[in-house]
């Protein structure tokens, strides 16, 4: 069964449409990378998963509930982490206060999400404002998983980084899909570094869902119509 499942689902932004029926599913312990060029809907299709957009038509399920009914908190409590578009950690606070304001009873505790971010443990009393912007990446992962989710959502986590940085934060993604059984949907531009870890694919174009399947059988005819690469 889906942990995750959307079904033609609608969603707009006042009177104008931004999804057309956007289907997806994700289950327990899958990698679903959520494609498509800047503006085709893959943040907007995040804001409803994630309940801060309601949307018009369609089902959207987790883990049984209907998030149709359900205001923003009581989604993030059901077990969905969001690390969203542009990081926003809170800057006025120190690294651990931004983890203990998120934190939820379960194994991602601070002990073990600085095992998997060790920079973390270091910059433990410092203003999350004087990290750097890998830093800042790595505490804004670490406070979803604080909130110990079934579900993470990754919403362009490794834009704008330095490719060392960028490598950290696949690597630990690489971990969370073969340590735990968390579902993890992930939106990037990188095919390469996707490709790695993604078990499935969702491709967006203009509000609509164009392609899915197994992320194995995405071609360059696929990837060259809807990603242009
Ligand atoms: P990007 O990679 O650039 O973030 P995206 O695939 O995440 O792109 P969305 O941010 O979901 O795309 O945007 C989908 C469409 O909805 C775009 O046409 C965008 O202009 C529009 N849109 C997004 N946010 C709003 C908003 N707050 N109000 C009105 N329109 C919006």
């Amino acid at each position: 069964m889906s942990l995750l499942s959307l079904e033609n689902i609608s969603a707009f932004y006042g009177p104008s449409q931004a999804l057309f029926d956007v289907s997806l599913k994700i289950a327990d312990g899958q990698v679903l990378a959520l494609m498509g060029r800047n503006g085709m809907g893959k943040t907007t299709t995040v804001k409803v998963i994630c309940r801060m957009l309601r949307h018009r038509d369609g089902t959207a399920l987790f883990d049984g509930h209907d998030l149709g009914t359900l205001p923003a908190h009581r989604a993030a409590r059901l077990g969905i982490g969001l690390v969203p578009e542009g990081r926003r950690c809170f800057t006025n606070l120190t690294v651990f206060e931004n983890l203990i304001a998120a934190a939820r009873p379960g194994e991602w505790d601070f002990a073990a999400v600085t095992r998997l971010f060790p920079p973390l443990a270091e910059r433990r009393d410092q203003l999350s404002a004087s990290l750097s912007g890998g830093e800042q990446q790595m505490l804004a992962i670490a406070r979803a998983l604080m909130t110990n989710p079934r579900l993470l959502i990754l919403d362009e986590a490794t834009e704008g980084l330095a490719p060392v940085i960028r490598q950290e934060i696949w690597a630990a993604i690489a971990r969370l899909k073969a340590e735990t059984g968390m579902a993890l949907l992930v939106i990037d531009k990188s095919i390469k570094e996707l490709s790695a870890v993604a078990d499935t694919a969702v491709i967006l174009e203009k509000g609509q869902s164009v392609w899915h399947g197994s992320f194995s059988t995405l071609n360059a005819d696929v990837t060259g119509k809807y990603l242009g690469v």
